[in-house]
């Protein structure tokens, strides 16, 4: 049984073909840039050569075309025609209160992922798109949402209840929900195998860092608070968007810049976060060079960036009255030595050492805390993809 998982980011879309049967990753991708300049997909057909595949990309639909096509072409494919995948799972970011675990795509899930755009603008309108592009070129393979939101449903009241009136949280469900909950839950589990432990006996922070960043407190296995709210506009810095901010901001810059809800928003989702404060891009590769090449607010950018984490860690330790392990994932937590090694200084009074050389690690799992710290500092890939095909394929 081949399980096809489309992962759909704000400007990427990661897909892998996985045998069932043993697990097996058959091909695996990754368009980025989408929506921007050097848009390319990179394609690894198991015992087949990589391919890179350069060309522009203006949203997730063109972008998922040009991989399906990938995948079955004579050159850099794995299966012969589309009729061999018999499910795809869809990585859906957030499906409201409605639902805690995830669930066969029929209509009417897709109208009520409909109706969660507002609270997601960035990440269900191309959740959507890879849903509908799947649905048209596959008809009849059956399809598996999985929700981003489902791991934090363990958080406790105080952790999700806003401090406004009640029942804006009745009326409304304003609360918070939490996001990258696959990616939290797949990273502790498998920290805590690298450690050779229990998660059972562990309270873990975990720090999703990628171009939407959260940061997680997962107390003996279960999510008991995150950084991410009703939308993935709270907690850390992002890519693009600001996190937390003085709320009496928004109504002072729609005042002075004479803004409408969809303008504040904009401004809040697209224009902030390292990109607004540096100037000089989203991506944070762009903002490291930058910095080398003394551009100040593209290194303030870092620095804002790497102190809200800081400050998260501090606070989830708290929490859970102490910590055991911090597990950095996602494309910069993964890849960025620098960033990691930012985050931890000044971090010894809670028993955090990072050792400069063991850090100097990209995107494997590996322990990156000198041999006596007291915290372990884990860098583990994260698999989302892994977690996607297994609840597919259980649902199916
Ligand atoms: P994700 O959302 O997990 O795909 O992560 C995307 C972010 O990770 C982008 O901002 C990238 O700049 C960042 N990233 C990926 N690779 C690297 C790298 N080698 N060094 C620094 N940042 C990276």
């Amino acid at each position: 049984m081949n399980i096809l998982v489309i992962n759909c980011g704000s400007s990427s879309l990661k897909y892998q073909l996985i045998d069932m049967t043993n697990e097996e990753v058959l091909a695996k991708g990754l368009a980025e840039r989408i929506g921007i300049e050097g848009a390319r997909i990179k394609h690894k057909p198991s015992g087949k050569e990589d391919v890179v595949i350069e060309k522009p990309m203006s949203n997730h639909k063109v972008a998922l075309e040009i991989v399906l096509n990938a995948i079955v072409s004579p050159d850099h494919g794995v299966i012969n025609s589309m009729d061999e995948i018999s499910a795809v799972g869809h990585r859906v970011v957030h499906g409201g209160e409605k639902f805690s675990g995830s669930v066969i795509i029929d209509d009417e899930v897709m109208e009520a992922l409909r109706e969660c755009i507002d609270l997601a603008p960035l990440h269900n309108p191309p959740n959507i798109m890879g849903i509908e592009a799947c649905q048209e070129l596959m008809p009849n393979v059956p399809m598996v949402g999985v929700f981003d939101t489902a791991f934090h449903q363990t958080m406790p009241e105080e952790a999700y209840i806003y401090p406004l009136p009640y029942e804006v949280y009745e009326k409304y469900g304003v609360r918070r929900y939490g996001f990258h909950g696959t990616s939290h839950k797949y990273v502790a589990n498998k920290a805590a195998s690298v450690l050779g432990q229990n998660i059972d006996d562990l309270r873990i922070i975990t720090c999703h860092l990628g171009n939407g960043a959260s940061v997680a407190a997962v107390d003996h296995g279960k999510s008991v608070d995150t950084s991410m709210g009703l939308t993935p506009l709270e907690g850390l810095a992002m890519g693009t968007r600001c996190g937390d901010i003085d709320p009496a901001i928004v109504t002072f810059l729609m005042e002075k810049e004479g803004l409408d809800i969809d303008g504040i928003n904009n401004l809040m989702n697209k224009k902030s976060g390292v990109l607004g404060v540096s100037g000089v891009s989203s991506d944070f590769r762009d903002i490291e060079e930058a910095t080398e090449k003394g551009n100040e607010r593209a290194k303030l950018a870092l620095n804002v960036f790497a102190r809200r984490v800081k400050k998260y860690i501090g606070s989830y330790a708290a929490v859970m009255g102490g910590v055991d392990a911090i597990v950095f994932t996602a494309g910069l937590g993964e890849n960025s030595p620098e960033i990691r090694e930012t985050i931890c200084e000044g971090l010894g009074f809670i028993g955090i050492e990072i050792d400069k050389e063991e850090n100097n690690v990209r995107g494997k799992d590996k322990v990156v805390s000198t041999e006596d710290s007291n915290v372990k500092v884990l860098v583990v890939p994260t698999n989302e993809e892994l977690m996607i095909a297994r609840d597919t394929k259980e649902l199916i």
